[in-house]
C-alpha cells in the first residue's frame, strides 16, 4: 500500500481508514451476492438492507423518532437551497435567513430567483462573515428560518442554534453534520452533503420533519418535491448508490468504534483546542475567526504574508499535510479537521506549523 496522508481537505475530505478498508474487503462479492455494490440492483434486498441501516443509524445516532423521514436527494446541498423555499415556503408568509458565509448567500440568492419574500434577518457581512451574529430577533410569521450551522470556508461556526420559537428552524449542516449532538425537535428540515462529514460526494441526506411534507405544493417537478423521495424511501429513481452504502459505513463507524456523538464531539473538542490553543500561542499565525464563533471543523488562518502562505502549502504536502490551502474565494490556510481527520493527524500539523515558524518566523 501507499502511503496515506494526513488530509485536511474541505471536501470531498478524509473518511476513516476503517470504511476504506471495509469497502476494499466485500469490494468483488458485497455479501455473497457475487458482485460488488457498484453493480447490484438498487431494486435488490441488498441494497434496500444497505439504505435502511444507513436510515436506522442515523435515527440511533441522533436519537430521531418517528416525526422524521430520512432521504437521500442527489444535486449537492446546492440543488437544497432551491428545493427547500420551492417546497417549503407559504402563501402570505416570509421565509427568514441568516446570512453567514458563501452558503447562506447562495441559498438566499435561490429563495429570491423564485420570488420568495424573503427576508434576511441577521448577517455577518460587515465584518466579512468572521463571526457569528448574535444580536437579532426571529420572526414569529416566517415560514421557516434557515442558517448555515457551519461556513465552511470562513471557518465559523453555531455553538448555539438559534431559537425562533414555533417557527421551524431549517439548516445546511453540510460541514458539521455528525459531529456533536444536538435537539431535532425544533427542525423542520436539515440537510448535510455527505462529502464533508459523512461520505463521499454524491448525494444529500435531508432530515424533514413529516408535517413539512405536507407543504409541498402540486405543481411542481417531480424530482424537486421531498414528497417524492419520502414516499418512495429516495428511490423514485436511481439514487447514489455506492455514496448510501459508504454513509452507512462511516455511520457504522462512528456509532461502533467511536462510540456515538457524544464521543465525537468530545473528539472534536479536543482537537479544536489543540491547533486554537497554538494559533493563540503564536504572533506568527493569526486566526480569521472571532474567538467564540470559530469553528471546530474548518480552521483557518493566516501566516505574515502570501508568500509564506504559498510556501507553508507547499512545504506541509512535502511532509505528508494535504490540502491546506484556503478556498479560492478568500486565501490564506484552511485545515478542515472533519471526524475522520483524528487527533494524530491534528497533532502533527501542529508540529509542522511550530516547525515552520521556527524556520520562516
Ligand atoms: C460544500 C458545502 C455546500 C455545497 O455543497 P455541494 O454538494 O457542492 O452543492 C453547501 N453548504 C455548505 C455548508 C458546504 O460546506
Amino acid at each position: 500500500m501507499g502511503k496515506r496522508i494526513h488530509n485536511f481537505n474541505a471536501g470531498p475530505a478524509a473518511l476513516p481508514l476503517s470504511v476504506l478498508e471495509e469497502m476494499q474487503s466485500e469490494l468483488l462479492d458485497f455479501k455473497g451476492s457475487g458482485m460488488s455494490i457498484l453493480e447490484v440492483s438498487h431494486r435488490s434486498k441488498w441494497f434496500d438492507d444497505v439504505i435502511n441501516e444507513a436510515i436506522e443509524r442515523t435515527r440511533r445516532l441522533l436519537g430521531i423518532g418517528d416525526a422524521f423521514d430520512v432521504l437521500f436527494v442527489q444535486g449537492g446541498a446546492s440543488l437544497q437551497f432551491c428545493m427547500i423555499p420551492m417546497n417549503l415556503a407559504m402563501p402570505d408568509r416570509p421565509v427568514d435567513y441568516i446570512n453567514t458565509g458563501t452558503w447562506a448567500t447562495k441559498a438566499i440568492k435561490e429563495a429570491q430567483i423564485q420570488g420568495k419574500d424573503v427576508r434576511v434577518i441577521a448577517s455577518s457581512e460587515d465584518r466579512g462573515f468572521s463571526y457569528i451574529p448574535k444580536e437579532f430577533s426571529p420572526n414569529q410569521d416566517a415560514a421557516y428560518l434557515h442558517f448555515t450551522s457551519n461556513n465552511t470556508i470562513k471557518g465559523t461556526q453555531w455553538a448555539r442554534f438559534p431559537n425562533a420559537g414555533e417557527v421551524p428552524l431549517v439548516c445546511d449542516m453540510s460541514s458539521d453534520f455528525m459531529s456533536r449532538p444536538f435537539d431535532v425537535r425544533p427542525f423542520g428540515l436539515i440537510y448535510a452533503g455527505a462529502q464533508k462529514n459523512i461520505g463521499p460526494a454524491g448525494s444529500v441526506m435531508v432530515i424533514i420533519r413529516k408535517d413539512m411534507l405536507a407543504r409541498t405544493p402540486g405543481k411542481i417537478p417531480t424530482m424537486l418535491k421531498y414528497t417524492t423521495f419520502a414516499e418512495k424511501n429516495s428511490m423514485y429513481n436511481t439514487p447514489s448508490c455506492v455514496v448510501v452504502y459508504i454513509v452507512s459505513l462511516v455511520l457504522k463507524w462512528l456509532e461502533e468504534t467511536i462510540g456515538g456523538l457524544e464521543k465525537m464531539a468530545g473528539i472534536n473538542q479536543e482537537k479544536g483546542a489543540i491547533i486554537y490553543d497554538f494559533i493563540d500561542g503564536s504572533s506568527f499565525y493569526r486566526g480569521t475567526a472571532d474567538n467564540d464563533s470559530r469553528s471546530l471543523m474548518n480552521v483557518t488562518f493566516r501566516l505574515p504574508s502570501e508568500d509564506l502562505e504559498k510556501k507553508f502549502v507547499a512545504d506541509a504536502s512535502k511532509e505528508g499535510l494535504g490540502g491546506l490551502k484556503g478556498h479560492r474565494s478568500v486565501g490564506g490556510c484552511r485545515a478542515s479537521i472533519y471526524n475522520a481527520t483524528g487527533v494524530g493527524a491534528v497533532k502533527a500539523l501542529v508540529a509542522f506549523m511550530a516547525e515552520f515558524e521556527r524556520k520562516q518566523g
